[in-house]
């Protein structure tokens, strides 16, 4: 069967290098679409891959921001601002996966919260990137939009739970990802309360500092979503062969 080829072939892909052509485009096939020409659902890894450039192009962005945003006051403030739209690239890339995986046999709600959270990442980038959307006047504004972006995550949750609520993984993915709004949450806090050189101010000034917290507490949330990205796609390798055979098992079970 098709589903199967290219499945076997996308793992052989990830583990070594022993594939023939036919097993090759098959794999190649898998990343591209959901469904083969016989109707049954191949996994792709796109959306997996989309998370990780959005996380590394953000990780880039913000290496490159902190090595030359000493330059000058001019390009100090750009990238500063650079930096946060990598934050808001990395959030909407991190939405995909999550999101094509677990509405996988739903097309219509996996296009609407993509599009959804890719509409508003799109407003964050252009009002950081804007220096006339810069002005003091629009920061409830920019506010909002972060906090949008932030919060988009809860509708897609609870419908997830509702559609998959007998599916263990799906309450494994949850946590993890709770796991890492809780690291994220913690990474804001610490940055914005400056803890804990407001306490021992100059001890921390090599290391230690909060933003160096911050940024840890920031690769651990990305780590964890990873695994949960890794246990929703797990699932769906293991459980596809395609939608109508899958909600019938899940309505048999
Ligand atoms: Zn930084």
């Amino acid at each position: 069967m098709e589903i199967c080829d290219g499945i076997k072939a996308s793992r052989t892909n990830m583990n070594g290098f022993d594939l023939t052509y036919q097993e090759s485009s098959a794999a190649l096939a898998s990343w591209a679409r959901s469904t083969s020409s016989s109707g049954d659902v191949v996994v792709p890894r796109w959306p997996t891959l989309v998370f990780l450039l959005g996380s590394m192009g953000c990780l880039s962005i913000s290496g490159v921001s902190h090595l030359l945003a000493c330059h000058s006051r001019r390009l100090n403030l750009f990238f500063w601002r650079l930096d946060y739209a990598g934050i808001s690239l990395m959030i909407v890339t991190s939405f995909v996966p999550p999101i094509y995986y677990v509405f996988l046999c739903d097309p219509a709600a996996r296009i609407a919260y993509l599009s959804i959270i890719a509409t508003l990442g799109f407003l964050a980038i252009l009002t950081l990137l804007a220096p006339a959307l810069c002005a003091p006047r629009f920061r409830p504004f920019r506010a909002a939009l972060f906090l949008a972006m932030g919060f988009s995550g809860v509708v897609p949750a609870v419908h997830a739970l509702w559609l998959h609520w007998e599916h263990r993984e799906a309450h494994v993915a949850l946590g993890l990802e709770l796991a890492m709004a809780l690291a994220y949450a913690s990474g804001a806090g610490v940055y914005v309360s400056r803890i804990p050189e407001r306490w021992w101010p100059g001890e921390f000034d090599l290391v230690g500092h909060s933003h160096q917290i911050f940024h840890v507490l920031v690769l651990v949330g990305a780590i964890t979503h990873y695994a949960a990205t890794t246990v929703l796609l797990d699932w769906r390798d293991r459980s596809m062969t395609s939608c109508s055979a899958f909600y019938s098992e899940t309505v048999a079970s």
